[in-house]
């Protein structure tokens, strides 16, 4: 067993994403040494990124806020409901810096591989700044979405003009205004793009290939009073998320969609679609999610909510999903997406009837035409949650790679640990409640969770931590079985592992991506295993001597 001192940090934090901040902040202040590996030369993650016009969350923004501290919930004032990215990033740095956190980070560091070390018992850690670290604990905050995928179409390279992935917006102003703009993709993240960007561009032409079902994201300002009532309100907010499936304040209807008239149906969707944010989506009859007639009625609604606003008929058709229904895939929450169609420079391209044939110099050229371009977006998704682990070669006992563990599906227990990867820890790792939630109730759960994993060893001196492959197993059994009753599982999305730009990941495969059962179950499952020892999990002082094991479940 390495001694404590030969050790460069106890503890390696990669990611000073929304998790990595809390994180760190959990750690110093336990005394343990710790540090931050960031990649990007800044913190913030996500909200360090994505800086498209109109990046936003449609988390209600006091409930994405950290919870932890009464001083930051007393002083931070929310301007809008739905908090822009500029505004979230600042969020991030004040948090940080009311904490000095920044000194415990390292930026323009990434991580190219993480090796668990047998003989010496370490995490060995080789950045790309040429450093080797070692650590005794890693706890990987690599976020949800941080690995951007192009598409697999010849020709990106051979384009004149100016060209991002939607993750990689350009930090400076970009003047749109007479632009010939072409967008590739109608996910969340193109239709916030499209929505905000229509009137200020000169011609935009998207290009679509399968659509979303989108509703209202209705945001609006908050007042100093409003922000005086939220502040009065915090605990009662955070306790209704923390009952609610998916950590929002949106709890569903739980009257039985077949107790209740069709007529009263309508009238609840009536009143959610002019609600705010994801009302639409979980404050909805539970048996959307999982009985087909329920899903296709309430499908059938939103399709002529998408006609009501779509002038021309045959562009609505264009813009209602027919492969799967209303909710079963994340809904991505829209401002004047649908209306952006009405407008005289903006047109569809329906890739299914004319595919892109490749990227040219002067733009894009479908089977039908060329279509030139001065700026061309790829606003075309996300290795998802798995991505950003296998961009990092992670070794845990006899070489095993957890890109090669995972190739088929992830395998963890919680989602937070993995068998045969000794003291790794991962608050928002593939199958772990975070995935599913509003991102923040989520980590900090997580978070929560580690951080006291941490204390019990240390107060009982226990070096290393591994989950049994029985534990892994009935937990990854357990997500598997739920996916069975969802028909999110019919559906294509990252939620299942879909990505047509990653191999291996196309359509046809289901991979069991996240945690269904929702918060309070999942939190309920982690007080269990905490209540019980920690069963599943097995604590040695030495990981040589397996005689040496202190506790096991
Ligand atoms: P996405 O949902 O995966 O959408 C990617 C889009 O690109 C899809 O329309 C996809 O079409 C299209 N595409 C990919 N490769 C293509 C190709 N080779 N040719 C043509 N089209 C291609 O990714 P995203 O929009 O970035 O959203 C990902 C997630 O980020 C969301 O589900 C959400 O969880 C999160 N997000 C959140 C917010 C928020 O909080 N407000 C905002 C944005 C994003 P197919 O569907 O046919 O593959």
């Amino acid at each position: 067993m390495t001694n404590d001192a030969e050790l460069d940090y106890e503890v390696v934090v990669v990611g000073a994403g929304v998790a990595g901040i809390y994180q760190i902040k959990r750690l110093t202040d336990m005394g343990i040494k710790a540090t931050v590996l960031e990649a990007d030369p800044d913190l913030g993650g996500t909200w360090y990124n994505n800086r498209y016009p109109g990046a936003r969350f449609d988390s209600e923004s006091y409930t994405y806020g950290y919870s932890f501290s009464r001083e930051v919930l007393n002083e931070w004032h929310w301007k809008e409901m739905f908090s822009g990215q500029p505004e979230n990033l600042k969020y991030l740095n004040f948090v940080a810096d009311k904490f000095n956190l920044r000194e415990h980070m390292q930026f323009d560091c990434r991580v190219q591989s993480a090796v668990f070390d047998e003989t010496n018992e370490l995490w060995k850690i080789q950045v790309s700044d040429g450093r080797a670290l070692t650590c005794r604990i890693l706890i990987l905050a690599l976020g949800l979405l941080s690995q951007p995928t192009m598409p697999r179409i010849e020709g990106v390279e051979n384009f004149k003009g100016r060209s991002w992935h939607t993750y990689g917006w350009p930090h400076e102003e970009v003047d749109l205004s007479d632009q010939r703009v072409g967008i590739i993709g109608t996910g969340a993240t193109a239709i916030q793009v499209i929505g905000e960007i229509a009137d200020k561009v000169g011609e935009l032409t998207v290009f679509q290939r399968r659509p979303n079902w989108v509703a209202p994201l209705n945001n609006s300002e908050i007042s100093a009073e409003q922000m005086e009532d939220i502040r009065e309100r915090y605990d009662e907010i955070f306790e209704t998320c923390a009952r609610t499936p998916g950590g929002f304040e949106h709890e569903p209807d739980r009257r039985g969609f077949y107790e209740v008239t069709q007529e009263e149906r309508y009238e609840l969707w009536d009143r959610l679609y002019d609600e705010s944010g994801f009302s639409i989506w979980l404050k909805n009859f539970r048996e959307i999610f999982t009985d087909e007639e329920a899903n296709a009625e309430v499908s059938a609604y939103i399709a002529e909510r998408i006609r009501g606003r779509v002038d021309d008929p045959a562009i609505a058709e264009k813009l209602i999903p027919k492969d799967h229904g209303f909710g079963v895939q994340r809904v991505p929450m829209e401002t004047g997406y649908l209306e952006a169609y009405n407008r005289g420079n903006v047109r569809l391209v329906d890739i299914n009837e004319t595919p892109l044939e490749r990227i040219t110099e002067k733009g894009i050229r479908t089977t039908e035409q060329e279509f030139e371009f001065d700026i061309i977006v790829y606003a075309t998704g996300f290795d998802a949650i798995t991505g950003s682990f296998d961009h990092i070669d992670i070794r845990g006992r006899d070489g095993l790679t957890l890109r090669e563990k995972w190739f088929d599906n992830p395998t963890t227990f919680l989602g937070m640990m993995v068998s045969g990867f000794p003291n790794l820890l991962m608050p928002s790792g593939p199958q772990s409640g975070s995935a599913s939630t509003n991102y923040p109730r989520g980590i900090e759960n997580g978070v929560n969770w580690c951080t006291e994993l941490l204390d019990y060893m240390s107060e009982r001196d226990l070096k290393y931590l591994e989950a049994t492959e029985d534990a892994e197993k009935r937990w990854t059994d357990h997500v598997v079985k739920m996916y069975s009753v969802m028909l999110m599982r019919k559906a294509q999305s990252w939620f299942t592992g879909y990505n047509s730009n990653v191999e291996g990941h196309e359509a046809g495969k289901v991979r069991y991506m996240v945690y269904n059962g929702g918060t309070p179950k999942y939190v309920a499952s982690l007080n269990d295993v905490a209540s019980n020892d920690y069963e599943g999990i097995r604590f040695t002082a030495d990981t040589k001597d397996p005689s040496d094991v202190i506790a096991a479940g």
